[in-house]
């Protein structure tokens, strides 16, 4: 059993790297975002309390992001472990998940924000099959279409300049002491974010001493 926490700053590739993880290590891959985004979807009464939220890139309240992660870590369906991601975001959901959880270990993502902010504002969606692309890494065949399903590729709601920069700067004032507080009591790994992903999927193996990463086997090669 493998228990993960993946922390890291918008854009620093932590949806892509847990995912590579999670099927090559068969984790399940619990991104709080992307629980968030269903509800609001369709249209559940936990979407309509954080759309607003969401759409504007603001922290959604501590209760209801734990009550969240604890109904979805209770559905157990975890054989072999979890990648967490998204989570926890501030000091008080961090102190809720040591008490709760045993972890072994935590991935910090490193990344400076000027290197951020190229990303983030590069990031596209299908609006179809949700489908994510990057205009710098991962471009469409065909401008503005799904690869996969032919979709419309639109910009995430919260990827706009101004909620980027009001993201990054609650960012660092609420992950710096989560960082320091699971230093104090799991092994964090901090992993430079800027180089490809392939490169950053191996740094991250070597330090936590996983099985190494081979691109043609995984399942999810990307
Ligand atoms: P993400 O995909 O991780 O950027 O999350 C998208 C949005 O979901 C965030 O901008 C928040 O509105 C909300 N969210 C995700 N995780 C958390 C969390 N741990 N605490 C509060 N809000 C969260």
């Amino acid at each position: 059993m493998r228990k993960y926490v993946i922390m890291g700053v918008q854009g620093s590739g932590k949806g892509t790297q847990s995912a590579l993880l999670a099927a090559d290590l068969d984790l399940v891959h619990i991104s709080v975002g992307d629980i968030f985004r269903w509800h609001v979807k369709h249209h559940t009464k936990i979407g309509a309390q954080v759309r607003r939220l969401v759409a504007a890139g603001e922290l959604v309240g501590d209760d209801l992001v734990e009550s969240v992660v604890r109904d979805r870590l209770q559905l157990h369906d975890w054989n072999y472990g979890f990648i967490i991601d998204g989570f926890p975001r501030n000091r008080r959901q961090a102190e809720f998940f040591l008490e709760s959880y045993d972890l072994d270990g935590v991935i910090h993502l490193d990344l400076p924000d000027d290197e951020v902010r190229r990303r983030v504002l590069a990031r596209r969606l299908c609006s179809r099959c949700g489908m994510d692309y990057n205009l710098i890494a991962h471009r469409p065949e065909v401008e503005g279409r799904c690869d996969v399903c032919g979709g419309d590729l639109v910009t995430r709601a919260d990827d706009t300049p101004d909620a980027l920069a009001r993201r990054l700067a609650d960012y660092h004032s609420k992950i710096d002491p989560v960082i320091e507080l699971f230093k104090r009591k799991e092994y964090v790994m901090t992993i430079d974010a800027r180089a490809d992903k392939a490169t950053v999927q191996r740094a991250i193996r070597t330090r936590f001493n996983l099985p190494p990463y081979l691109p043609s086997n995984a399942r999810l090669s990307g």
